[in-house]
């Protein structure tokens, strides 16, 4: 005898990394009868772990913020809190060429004068760099993301608007920029820029505390997702490439393409196309 279906809709979730596990969980616990399909022969989407020679190697999602509330939730759920550390208060050494090293670090006021300090002690400025580095980033933190004019100028053009120079951009700003954003200051979005220096560093003291993980990743999301989706009744399938949605009256046919995973990277072999239909109920 099987067991009973939860009376629920029937969810369809594609792709097992953090965004569809997070997403078939919350469905499965607010009661959806709920399939997850992934082309991989693993979860975990970008977030995972691989040996080469002898090493355990990480991929994906290295380091985190307290912001991240969403991650944070999403390990809680997974029972992997254990696995990662966050610093009590934001604090990176930098390293220059010639070994000089200069801190990153917060002070215990409140945004966003909790950042003023460390500014004005930034050795890589000179003090009229770091003077109007204050004033930019006091005028970054009143800008409005969402505003449409904002995604139409970069960040690094904003920055020599406001007085920064390529000197004072380079040594400060895109240590920002180009891990938040995977962009130098002068190609960023400025609306991006804003979203992602006000969230991070500018509106909560906290926020931009970093967390770090200390075991490998396939440990911290990819296997206790597999046990957290069994436990919570999620149908889980590995190997399964969706290749086109159709709708119908009465719900969704989810198609899929190839039976066979051939690698790591869900490259998948010419199998058997399959066809399988959803329930939309609401
Ligand atoms: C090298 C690297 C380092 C990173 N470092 C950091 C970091 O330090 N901090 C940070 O915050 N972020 C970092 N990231 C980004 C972070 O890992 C990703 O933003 C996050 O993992 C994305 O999750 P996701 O679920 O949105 O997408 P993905 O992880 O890409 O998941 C999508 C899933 O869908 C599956 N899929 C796609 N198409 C189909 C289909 N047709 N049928 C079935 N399945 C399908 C894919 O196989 C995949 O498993 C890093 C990423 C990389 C690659």
């Amino acid at each position: 005898m099987s067991a009973p279906e939860p009376p629920g809709p029937h969810v369809a979730v594609i792709g097992g990394g953090l965004a569809g596990i997070t997403a078939a969980l919350d469905c499965a616990d607010a009661g959806a009868r709920v399939t997850l399909l992934e082309v991989r022969p693993r979860l975990g989407g970008a977030v995972y772990s691989f040996e080469r020679d002898g090493l355990r190697i990480d991929n994906g999602q290295h380091v985190f913020l307290r912001c991240f509330h969403a991650y944070r939730a999403l390990l809680a759920r997974l029972g992997s809190e254990r696995g990662v550390e966050l610093q009590p208060r934001l604090e990176i050494p930098l390293v220059r060429p010639g070994g000089e090293v200069s801190v990153l670090r917060r002070s215990g006021l409140p945004a966003p004068l909790h950042l003023a300090g460390t500014l004005l002690r930034y050795r890589p400025l000179s003090l009229r760099e770091r003077l109007g580095a204050v004033r930019a980033a006091v005028a970054l933190g009143r800008l409005d993301p969402r505003a449409p004019e904002l995604d139409r100028q970069t960040l690094g053009a904003w920055l020599a608007a406001h007085g920064q120079s390529q000197h004072a951009t380079a040594a400060l700003w895109d240590l920002i920029a180009l891990p938040a954003l995977n962009l130098p200051a002068d190609q960023a979005s400025l609306a991006l820029a804003a979203f992602v220096f006000k969230r991070g560093l500018l509106e909560h003291a906290d926020a931009g505390d970093i967390g770090f993980h200390h075991r490998p990743q396939g440990e911290i999301v990819g296997e206790p997702a597999a046990h957290a989706l069994r436990a919570a009744g999620v149908d889980v399938r590995l190997g399964w490439r969706v290749e086109r949605l159709v709708a119908g009256d009465d719900g969704f046919e989810v198609w899929r393409r190839g039976s066979e995973v051939d690698d790591e990277n869900g490259h998948t072999g010419e199998g058997t196309t399959g066809g399988e239909r959803w329930d939309a109920r609401e």
